[in-house]
């Protein structure tokens, strides 16, 4: 396995001192919320401190499933939700039973580098598609038909995608839906970003399923800025579901019991704490497209998610994520770990402070002479 890009960035990072400024990790620079936090103190107290059942207690499946009937208009039971190890634990979950070894798998390109990872673990073979500007970087079931062979079983797609910032609309989640179900292959999508939206409209396609092919990946971790928390959803059909529940025994037999209870309050608790996050990642996100135009420079204006991905025209993101931050001390994620088409962008992370993000855009401009 490759070793993130981003990792290697940050661990240089970490070795060059507190005044460099850190626009690499995805991850709320928020604190999870007090009330959340409390009730996870509470729950301990009360003895919420043993094994789960493998899918996660049936009291948070259940108020999550309620949660995502009412935002997308389903009709899931809480049986077809399987708590897992945050959105990663989820998606190697359903791609280990839905797979054999040696099969393929459609991942996206730029994309979110640990599908390569998830999918190497699971045995199976990840083939990359392209994202292509031209069409809005959104995927064409044209692309996708030309990589279908008969190993391929699982399409994963990512809508508000990392690193792009990209949200499918509705009609694109159909196609992308339609070519799935001709092609009798399993839909993976990851909607961990669906609450975090800068300006498109999350459409998952759970919606059009009719024959429990889809699996929606969601996670608390994004939401309610708990990703050292672990707590992740998969939901799918009674068989498939049935089959992770069984699996992750074998691998983590279920999610900390103490974080699912804090996953629940986060559900059911004052949901005021998203909003004030996510306006602060579309003021960061105007703050740095004033900079970046100011500048002159070519990037991906996101409608969804916290990053934004910039074209610093370079021939190797890595060395030149490595030479800006050695010369500029500013951290930020090379394309290339994103993927072979991201060779000359950089993803900023908008989910650090508005200070870091003006000072390291400020940099960039002086680090490419602008
Ligand atoms: N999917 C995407 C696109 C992500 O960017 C991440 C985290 O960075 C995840 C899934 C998984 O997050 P977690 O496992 O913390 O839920």
């Amino acid at each position: 396995m490759k070793r993130s890009g981003i990792r290697i960035i940050m661990e240089l990072a970490e070795s060059m001192g507190e005044e460099t400024v850190r626009l690499e990790v995805g991850e709320p620079k928020f604190r999870t919320p007090p009330h959340i936090v409390e009730a996870a103190y509470q729950a301990a107290n009360q003895g919420f401190t043993g094994y789960t059942p493998n899918a996660g207690y049936h009291s948070l499946r259940s108020v999550f499933v309620k949660r995502l009937n009412l935002d997308y208009d389903l009709h899931f039971k809480s049986e077809n939700v399987v708590v897992s190890v945050g959105g990663v634990g989820a998606m190697s979950s359903a791609l280990r039973v839905l797979t054999d070894l040696g099969d393929e798998v459609l991942i996206p390109d730029p994309g979110w580098p640990n599908y390569e990872s998830i999918a190497t673990c699971a045995g199976t073979v990840a083939r990359r598609y392209t994202l292509d500007p031209q069409h809005g970087f959104i995927p064409s079931p044209a692309d996708l038909e030309r990589l279908m062979t008969p190993k391929v079983k699982v399409l994963i797609i990512n809508s508000p995608s990392n690193p792009l910032g990209v949200v499918y609309p509705e009609k694109a989640i159909k196609e992308l839906y339609d070519f799935a179900k001709q092609k009798d292959i399993f839909m993976l999508s990851d909607e961990v970003y669906d609450k975090i939206l800068l300006g498109g409209k999350h459409v998952s396609p759970l919606t059009f399923d009719t024959d429990g092919r889809v699996i929606g990946i969601y996670s608390c971790s994004k939401t309610y800025a708990m990703t050292g928390w672990r707590v992740g959803f998969a939901v799918a059909s009674d068989e498939i579901t049935g089959q992770m529940n069984k699996s992750q025994e074998a691998y983590f037999t279920c999610a900390p019991s103490v974080s699912q209870k804090a996953a629940e309050a986060a559900i059911t608790g004052p949901q005021e704490c998203v909003e004030e996050m996510r306006q602060t990642y579309v003021e960061n996100m105007s703050t740095a497209c004033r900079l970046l135009d100011d500048m002159g420079m070519e990037y991906v204006k996101p409608q969804g998610a916290f990053y934004i991905f910039v074209n610093v025209g370079c021939n190797n993101s890595l060395d030149f994520a490595k030479h800006f931050l050695q010369k500029s001390k500013v951290a930020v994620a090379p394309g290339n770990t994103f993927g072979p088409s991201a060779e000359r962008f950089i993803r900023i992370s908008l989910a650090s402070s508005n200070e870091d993000i003006k000072l390291g855009i400020h940099r960039l401009g002086e680090f490419l002479g602008l």
